[in-house]
């Protein structure tokens, strides 16, 4: 599903992704975990291209683009996005728009499916994620955890062949993080391809297939979750991992 080789991506002449080489297949969950600053929002952020990387390649379903010389054209980018669909650790919800409106918004204007179909998928999605009651609302009149249940619904709506989160809990209030962690877990038990930046490490080690430990901008650890996030090989890892405790 995701191939990413020897990905590299410079801040200002600061290198913040350092050769980076990954894997992902279909159906897995995948956490990515590290110390701040280590990487993890950047990587993310490359994989859909919100950030060019300098070098190395991606591939995500049958596309592949490698970066380097050559500038990326604008298909390229409209190519690799549609395969993911991401959800921010600050909502970004539009607030003018009611939560229907707002995820019906993308597809809407995709007009790759009919107008009916589309509002009784989203009226799917609004049950699935517990804000049916709350679909002609606008953002502001809901808590974090609806609205970050929204934003998810609305990226789902796009069929992403794979969800990408960036530390989708940690602008929230510790009662409303279950609820949203709830919505994800269900995703992954539904076979839904996920990368996800957390510091949750309990909800990571039920969930997750994979880990990734990323480590100034490498990735130092990586295997089955359970190994990675409970008995690491590396120090570093454990010292992160004890820091949680
Ligand atoms: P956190 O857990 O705090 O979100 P992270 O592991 O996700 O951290 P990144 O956000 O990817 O780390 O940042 C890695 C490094 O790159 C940091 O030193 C950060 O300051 C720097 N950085 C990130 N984005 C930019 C940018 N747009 N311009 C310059 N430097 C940046």
């Amino acid at each position: 599903m995701i191939t990413v080789k020897n990905l590299k991506k410079t801040f200002d002449d600061t290198p913040v992704l350092e050769s980076i080489n990954l894997e992902v297949k279909k159906g897995e969950v995948v956490c990515l975990v590290g110390a701040s600053g280590s990487g993890k929002t950047t990587l993310l952020r490359c994989l859909n291209l919100l950030e060019t990387p300098d070098e190395g390649s991606i591939r995500i379903g049958d596309k592949e683009v490698s970066f380097g010389e050559d500038k990326l054209s604008k298909k390229d980018i409209k190519d690799i996005r549609r395969y993911s669909g991401m959800v921010f650790q600050g909502f970004h919800l539009f607030p003018h728009m009611t939560l229907l409106e707002n995820i019906t918004q993308a597809p809407l204007t995709a007009k790759q499916q009919d107008k009916e179909t589309i509002m009784k998928e989203a009226s799917v999605l609004l049950e699935k994620v517990g804000l049916s009651e709350h679909q002609d609302k606008f953002p502001d009149a809901l808590s974090g955890g609806q609205q970050q249940r929204a934003a998810i619904a609305r990226a789902l709506m796009m069929h992403p062949e794979v969800m990408l989160f960036d530390e989708p809990t940690s602008a929230l209030d510790p009662q409303l993080v279950r609820e949203v962690l709830k919505v994800i877990e269900s995703l992954a038990k539904e076979g839904q391809t996920m990368v996800i930046v957390t510091h949750e490490m309990n909800f990571a080690r039920r969930i997750a297939d994979k880990a990734f430990f990323m480590d100034e901008g490498y990735i130092l650890e990586s295997g089955p979750a359970e190994q990675v996030l409970t008995d690491p090989k590396e120090d570093r890892t454990r010292e992160f991992l004890a820091l949680l405790e």
